[in-house]
């Protein structure tokens, strides 16, 4: 079998570093997007030789051909994109900015739009039988207060998801999507530090009665990456511990 190559945005920390975790283990070439570059090498020495870093900002949307293809001429096509890379922002509704709203769709949509394009171009020059992965969020379905800019991008990632996948599901291409509930990563320790009554609410609501773990994503991501899943396409998956169907 021939080695297999993924990117993860946002790889070097939360959530996309216990999906490249997952990778690497199980021998896929992983390389990991973000714009910090010491949590990059940190990740780098944590998961070994087959993870690479590429430190870039990803709302720099014009360079993202150009990204691509530097990947594509270092390691060969792409067989699996992670869309993990987001961003949120908690702030009473009437005090977001348009600039608020916009700094968080450029990072959680337009990028991922980009991304998925030029990889997508790969794939199908290249005869891959892709995968893609979407990351979206409870906020996409349920109505949180305070976050009226995640919420409606998370939205259209799984609307994207969709469409994505009825389009390019018939060239080889699948797309699927994740979405986690309350996973303990440095994102909810910055929603929440300061919010316990909402910590306490989303556990409650949580059937299995606890926060889950960025690999419990990982172990998700994994097998919408490989052809164990291969007559998926276009769904959304909650690993939430029953949250979204919670009383
Ligand atoms: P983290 O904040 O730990 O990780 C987010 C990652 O995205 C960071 O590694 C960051 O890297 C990267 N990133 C952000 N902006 C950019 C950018 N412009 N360019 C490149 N990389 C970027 O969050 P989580 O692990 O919690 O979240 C991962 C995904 O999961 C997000 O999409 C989030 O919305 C989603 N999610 C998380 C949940 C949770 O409970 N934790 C629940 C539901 C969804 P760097 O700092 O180096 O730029």
């Amino acid at each position: 079998m021939t080695q297999k190559t993924a990117i993860v945005t946002g790889g070097a920390s939360g959530i996309g570093l216990a999906i490249a975790q997952t990778f690497v283990r199980r021998d896929i070439r992983t390389i990991i997007i973000g714009r910090d570059v010491a949590k990059l090498a940190a990740a780098k020495e944590a998961l070994g030789l087959q993870c690479h870093t590429i430190a870039y900002d990803l709302t720099d949307i014009a360079g993202i051909p150009k990204l691509v293809e530097t990947i594509t001429s270092t390691h060969g096509a792409v067989d699996v994109l992670v869309n993990n890379a987001g961003i949120n922002m908690k702030k009473v509704f009437t005090e977001v900015t348009d600039e608020d709203f916009q700094r968080i769709l450029l990072t959680n949509v337009t990028s991922v739009f980009a991304l998925s394009r030029e990889v997508v171009k790969t794939m199908l020059a290249n005869d891959v039988k892709g995968s893609i992965i979407n990351i979206s969020s409870m906020a996409s379905q349920y109505g949180l207060p305070k976050v009226i800019a995640y919420s409606a991008s998370k939205a259209a990632i799984e609307g994207m998801t969709r469409a994505m996948a009825s389009e390019l599901s018939p060239r080889g291409i699948r797309v699927n999507c994740i979405a986690p509930g309350f996973i303990v990563t440095p994102m909810t320790a910055k929603a929440f530090s300061d919010d316990p009554e909402r910590m306490q609410k989303a556990v409650n609501r949580t059937p299995l009665g606890y926060m889950g773990q960025p690999d419990d994503i990982g172990e998700a991501a994994l097998f919408l990456a490989l052809s164990t899943s291969k007559y998926v396409t276009g769904v959304v998956l909650p690993v939430d511990g029953g949250n979204s169907i919670g009383f």
